[in-house]
């Protein structure tokens, strides 16, 4: 078989540890399998570069960050290559231009648009493991590229994808997916198989034990992903297609994303059009605009109000009070934001054929005098948005009511 394996910045953060990842990689090597490993950088390394980009400018040159914070992967790359040939073994090490893993030049964010996987194939076949530096790119004028926080995880995927892979096996600090961060509620259950489209919906609504692309790319190539702990051999979580006795368990996971402000613009136009001119601007800045809520109208105007990304509130704002006074004629100030903000979701894909989860979840929040102040839902989720003071309590409160702490046939009934 043919399998690629992620290491995650805690899976590489000491050299004990590298050490300990040579030896997993040979031991999948003598079993026969065909071998590539795409690392991270050794943990706290890609804080730690930002850092120093920071203290020179508040909002440094993405192209020349991405110079920067690229190096803590080369370094882990480097180590790992190393530590398997210490042990004996035979290992290549390949940084993202080597590979060769072209992406588009949006820095900082950038997108993987195709893999060359020659060098890899013929790392193989001179029994090589192959050593991939995670995270980085380059694009077409050969700047090198970053994938985003968490990329490496996206790396791995796209490997596995472009190498045809048996399985793409994700290690990081916990063994699996769980029903909730383990590390903010203690009884979070670990879960067996899920489905990538609930996979997806977790990811982007704040677990980030996968970043959000390599679940997009798992889906998109069908590379079955096992999410696992490189401290043990336990099975961890699969990632699937969506299999039938999925839809038994209604909901699957809740999530909390604190990286999220709320925005709201008063007395606007009551009339065709304005929602797209306040927003389009906004696009345009790549701001990705979510939760959105319009209020009704009462004498011709109305209120919005809606949720960016914390990191482009000020953008945001910047924008909207430049586009506003072109759409109402005149300057009063009209944007409101609130930076305390969280958005907690439940995630399942059981929703689409159960009602009362919504009544539910509002029912638990109310119990806890927890206020609701936006509500947005899909075929498989609820998310509403709360004060950031009640983030872990929300958490808590709704795993708790929702069973989730419980074998899935023991949940009961809504
Ligand atoms: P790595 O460095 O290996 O990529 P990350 O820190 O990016 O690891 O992701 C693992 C972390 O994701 C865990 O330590 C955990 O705190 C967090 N996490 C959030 N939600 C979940 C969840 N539902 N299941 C498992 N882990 C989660
Ligand atoms: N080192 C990068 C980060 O911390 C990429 C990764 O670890 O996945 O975001
Ligand atoms: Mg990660």
């Amino acid at each position: 078989m043919l399998i690629v394996q992620k290491y995650g910045g805690t899976s590489v953060g000491t050299i004990d540890r590298i050490q300990n990842v040579a030896r997993r990689c040979l031991e999948t090597q003598r079993q026969g399998h065909q071998v590539a490993v795409v690392v991270s950088a050794m943990s706290g390394e890609t804080n730690r570069l930002l850092k120093l980009a920071a203290q020179i400018q508040e909002d440094p040159n993405d192209r020349e960050v991405d110079v920067i914070v690229s190096t803590g992967e080369q370094v882990s790359v480097g180590l790992l290559a190393l530590a398997i040939r210490a042990l004996g073994g035979k290992a290549r090490s390949f940084l993202g231009h080597q590979v060769k893993i072209q992406t588009d030049s949006t820095f900082a964010r950038a997108r993987i648009r195709s893999i060359e996987a020659d060098p890899v194939r013929a790392a193989f076949a001179a029994g090589e493991v192959a050593v991939i530096a995670g995270f980085q790119g380059v694009d077409e004028a050969g700047n090198i590229t970053t994938l985003g926080r968490g990329g490496s995880d996206t790396t791995g995927v796209a490997i596995a994808a472009a190498l045809a892979a048996d399985a793409c096996e994700i290690y990081t600090d916990v063994d699996g997916v769980y029903t909730t961060d383990p590390n903010i509620v203690a009884d979070a259950r670990k879960i067996d198989r899920i489905s990538y489209e609930e996979m997806l919906e977790l990811a982007s609504l704040g677990a980030k034990v996968l970043q959000i692309r390599s679940v997009e790319l798992g889906m998109k190539y069908g590379v079955p992903i096992h999410v696992r702990s490189s401290f043990s051999d336990a099975p961890g979580t699969w990632v699937v297609p969506e299999e039938k006795e999925m839809e038994h368990v209604v909901v699957s996971g809740v999530t909390v994303a604190k990286d999220e402000a709320k925005i709201t613009v008063e007395d606007l136009p009551d009339i065709p059009g304005v929602a797209a001119k306040l927003l389009a601007p906004l696009a345009d800045a790549s701001i990705v605009v979510d939760v959105i809520l319009q209020n009704q109208s009462w004498d011709g105007t109305t209120d919005m109000t809606f949720t960016v990304p914390l990191a482009d509130r000020r953008r945001a704002v910047d924008i909207l009070r430049s586009t506003i006074p072109d759409l109402v004629g005149n300057e009063a100030e009209r944007v409101s934001w609130d930076d305390d903000v969280c958005k907690v979701s439940v995630v399942g894909v059981g929703m689409r054929s159960h009602a009362g989860v919504a009544k539910r979840m509002f029912t638990l929040l109310a119990s806890e005098s927890i206020n609701i102040q936006l509500i947005t839902t899909s075929e498989i989720k609820i998310s509403v948005v709360v004060a950031k003071k009640y983030a872990e309590l929300a958490l808590r409160t709704l795993h708790a009511g929702f069973g989730l702490h419980l074998p899935p046939t023991e949940r009961g009934a809504l």
